[in-house]
């Protein structure tokens, strides 16, 4: 899970790393009595999950509460590539000399952690790291040694830090190490990390990701969730299926997250034969594929109204197919009414020829049998691009 700035900083500030004073806020009226309290000039900050803000114009200095109003005013409601900003960070305006930054983040191909810090911070740092990569120090950090005084020192150095900020600097780094590890982040990253005109060294933006795997652990980490999260997916998630809501019109079912996103492939690779049709979420319901759990599934992916047309696809492993097909045919009958969408079904694996026969004897008038993943994909793709065009 990535988390807002706002999160970051709660973070940051829990662990005693030095940040600016502020708090989120969700109106213009908030925003300006947030101002009021903190005095003197502000910063306010988009909260969306992406970067770039300060370039998209959501990032703004206000040097008093009518200032603060225009600005929370322009800021709220912005989109930033994409994300509608609903909140933002009001927070103590700093004084800015130089721009650094500094991140830690897991690698996963190399087997470690990385620790990324440049004295040429801000904005640009996308540019920096492409035009000019030596300004940008690149540290292996192992999982187990960590980051002590010594390697924080050799990161330090690394990047050429001038002298007199560097112990500063390294004390910062070594109590990111410790968020990184103590917060199970894979990732931490500060841009910009800034030095003030008196000397002081502060975190002016935030960004963490949490290793949701760690969730058990980390039981305050729930509170940074999204509440407005899609009504589908928190149904998903309370039902435990592993559901994604995607765009497309081809609601996807099947067994196994390798098999679901090879399924996604082969649906969109056949959809653009007719005009672009896009599987509408992935939706893996795991090894057992009981009846109980297909009702559930099939629930999910028909009650979004953007899908046209289904596509059910299961290896049969454990779960033989003939289990699987009874429990495809008892979810639509506990389903009931509500089942007024096509349901392609390939079924392949243990006992793929009798579970074939029951569907087939069911002579369901929605549900389609076909043998191979692709041609199911085709008719599938074809099916949705029919309803689709008929609305
Ligand atoms: P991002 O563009 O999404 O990474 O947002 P940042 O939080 O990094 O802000 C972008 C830029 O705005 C920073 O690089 C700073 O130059 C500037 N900025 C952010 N906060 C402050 C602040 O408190 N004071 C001043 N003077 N500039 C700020
Ligand atoms: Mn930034």
């Amino acid at each position: 899970m990535d988390l807002y700035e706002y999160q970051a900083k709660q973070l940051f500030g829990k662990h005693q790393l030095p940040i600016t004073s502020g708090d989120v806020c969700e109106t213009v009226d908030q925003a300006v009595a947030m101002a009021e309290s903190i005095g003197g000039p502000v910063v306010v900050k988009a909260q969306v999950k992406t970067g770039g803000r300060g370039k998209a114009g959501g990032v703004k200095l206000a040097k008093n509460s009518e200032e603060t109003r225009e600005v929370a005013t322009a800021i709220l409601g912005m989109d930033i590539k994409g994300h509608t900003v609903h909140k933002v960070l009001v927070a103590d305006a700093a004084d800015i000399a130089e721009e650094y930054y500094v991140s830690f983040l897991l690698d996963r191909a190399n087997r470690c952690f990385l620790a990324m810090a440049s004295v040429e911070g801000g904005v640009e740092i996308e540019e920096v790291a492409v035009n000019n990569p030596d300004a940008l120090a690149k540290i292996r950090v192992d999982a187990l040694e960590g980051v002590g005084p010594e390697k924080a020192r050799e990161i330090v150095e690394a990047a050429k830090f001038p002298e007199a900020i560097r112990s500063q600097v390294a004390d910062i780094l070594v109590t990111l190490w410790e968020i990184t590890v103590r917060e199970d982040a894979t990732l931490v990253e500060v841009n910009p990390l800034v030095l003030t005109p008196t000397g002081e060294v502060l975190a002016l933006d935030g960004k963490v990701t949490i290793d949701d795997n760690a969730a058990f652990r980390q039981p305050g980490h729930a509170d940074f969730a999204d509440s407005a999260i899609d009504p589908i997916e928190a149904r998903a998630k309370s039902l435990h299926l592993n559901y994604v809501k995607l765009d497309g019109d081809v609601g996807i079912v099947g067994n196994g997250a390798g098999l679901v996103m090879s399924t996604l492939d082969v649906v969109a690779y056949a959809g653009e034969e007719f005009g672009g049709i896009k599987p509408a979420n992935f939706l893996d319901i795991g090894g057992g594929a009981s009846a109980e759990v297909m009702a559930n599934g099939l629930d999910i992916v028909l009650n979004d109204p953007d899908v046209q047309a289904v596509f059910v696809n299961i290896f049969g492993g454990i779960t033989a197919c003939d289990a699987v097909a009874n429990g495809i045919l008892q979810a639509i009958e506990q389903l009931g009414d509500s089942v007024t969408k096509p349901i392609v079904c390939r079924i392949d694996g243990n006992n793929a020829p009798e579970g074939r026969k029951i569907l087939q004897d069911s002579n369901h008038e929605l549900i389609e049998l076909v043998d191979t993943m692709d041609a199911a994909a085709r008719r599938v793709a074809e099916l949705a691009a029919a309803r689709k065009g008929a609305k």
